[in-house]
């Protein structure tokens, strides 16, 4: 990227510094928008902006704060940084390093809908962070940039960090609710939909991190600005968490629409030891395997294209996996943490996490034959759509696209099993 809008600390050093953000521009968004924008035209930009949610689903952003319930109140903002994808590292990069813009996202959604409150949910492990935000917090209130009556206004705004307890569920927006609220964090059935009921039954919006992040940019400079990045339908830029197989793992924050063949050789480096790319999983341990053939190398990374070759853009934590990685190895390691995470309520993902996690040791293990592939597609294809929340169906991405798209890799685990078996 020439200029970054996000990790802007790689570009201004110590921007994390309250006086180096108020030189660039920092709180001049919150400050137009709280004296001079009516809370609904700041929906309206950000609404134009085309503006997406960069957690994993892709909702239109400013959609989804006109949704808010106006005839219930009070209203809350609950910015979900528990980032718990494996292979997702993006929120955290933001949150260490370029902390007052995130913030000041969330000050201009909560100005938006009108939220005197707003939360900050922090996965368990980030206890660090949490400490540094608060931190940055008390700062804002020092300088007159929370609180009471802000710049002489009616609007009143204050902010708290949570941390959870180091559930992946509680990623799930209902789930981080209900663990915010203090109870077991498991989703809840919906609708209603959290801007109707969310924290406590009050209309909430949930964002994401990096979603929030982007706001006050957009604010500063415009909607049609932020439009000129990316592409028609995923507008602005995204950052690409790139990780296994490649040389140069990391943060990539560049334009939606960005090919996979530019993520992986230009910036990552390639493969090491010249080895042949597999297979790639751009959203995580949740993702359907793409076969990196050269026209899925070719793909643009927005929302739109990634679906055309079998697969979601999700969060855009992208996995390369090389020829030296058996598949039915990488599934039984993603099995075993659906395994590990599934909250239980509902019995296809809890039973079915289950039996393929035992099904696919046994094919990893060399101890199985082909009818135990046939027995955990069948499985997981039963999961498929009778699940409570997205995780279950995330549990059976892998599995069934693995054995779709690399079934040499499964018939070359069976087969050591079946020739003993037929032998004389
Ligand atoms: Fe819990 Fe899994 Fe059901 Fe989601 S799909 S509610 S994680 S048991």
């Amino acid at each position: 990227m020439s200029e970054y809008l996000l990790l802007r600390h790689r570009q201004i050093p110590d921007i994390g510094n309250l006086t180096v953000y108020r030189q660039n521009e920092g709180f001049q968004a919150f400050h137009k928008a709280v004296t001079s924008m009516k809370p609904e035209e700041v929906t309206e930009v950000v609404k134009a902006s085309g503006l997406r949610g960069r957690g994993g689903a892709g909702f239109p952003t400013g959609l989804k704060w006109s949704f808010i319930d106006k005839n219930k109140w009070p209203h809350y903002v609950v910015a979900n940084a528990d980032e718990s994808e494996p292979g997702t590292f993006k929120d955290r990069e933001i949150m260490e390093n370029n902390p007052f813009q995130f913030l000041e996202g969330v000050m201009l959604c909560a100005y938006a809908i009108q939220a005197n409150v707003a939360y900050i949910y922090l996965r368990g492990e980030f206890w660090q962070i949490a400490a540094h935000l608060d931190r940055k917090i008390a700062e804002l209130h020092s300088a007159g940039l929370l609180g009471d009556n802000l710049f002489g206004t009616g609007y009143s705004l204050r902010l708290y960090t949570h941390l959870g307890a180091g559930a992946y569920i509680c990623g799930e927006e209902t789930a981080m609710l209900e663990s915010l609220e203090g109870k077991l964090g498991q989703p809840r059935l919906r609708p209603p939909f959290p801007p109707s009921f969310g924290l406590y039954g009050m209309p909430t919006v949930v964002n994401n991190v990096e979603t929030l992040t982007n706001v006050p940019l957009i604010i500063e400079k415009g909607a049609a600005w932020y439009r000129g990045y990316g592409t028609e339908k995923s507008a602005g830029v995204k950052i690409f968490s790139l990780s296994g197989c490649v040389n140069k793992p990391g943060n990539y924050e560049l334009p939606l629409g960005t090919t996979f063949r530019e993520l992986i050789y230009e910036h990552g480096g390639g493969i090491p030891g010249g080895r042949q790319i597999k297979a790639i999983m751009p959203a995580g341990a949740s993702s359907s395997l793409i076969v990196a053939n050269e026209q899925a190398l070719d793909t643009p990374m927005d929302y739109e294209s990634v679906p055309a070759v079998g697969a979601q853009l999700g969060s855009a934590s992208v996995i390369i996996i090389d020829e030296s990685v058996d598949i039915p190895w990488l599934i039984n390691k993603t099995i075993h943490f659906f395994k590990h995470e599934s909250c239980g309520k509902c019995t296809p993902c809890r039973e079915g996490s289950y039996w393929m996690m035992h099904l696919t040791e046994r094919i990893d293990k060399g101890k199985a034959t082909w009818k135990d592939v046939e027995l955990l597609k069948d499985v997981a294809t039963q999961i498929r759509g009778k699940c409570l929340c997205a995780l279950g169906e995330f549990s059976i991405e892998a599995v069934l696209s693995g054995i779709d798209r690399f079934r040499q890799d499964f018939e070359a685990r069976v087969g050591a099993r079946e020739m003993i078996e037929t032998q004389p």
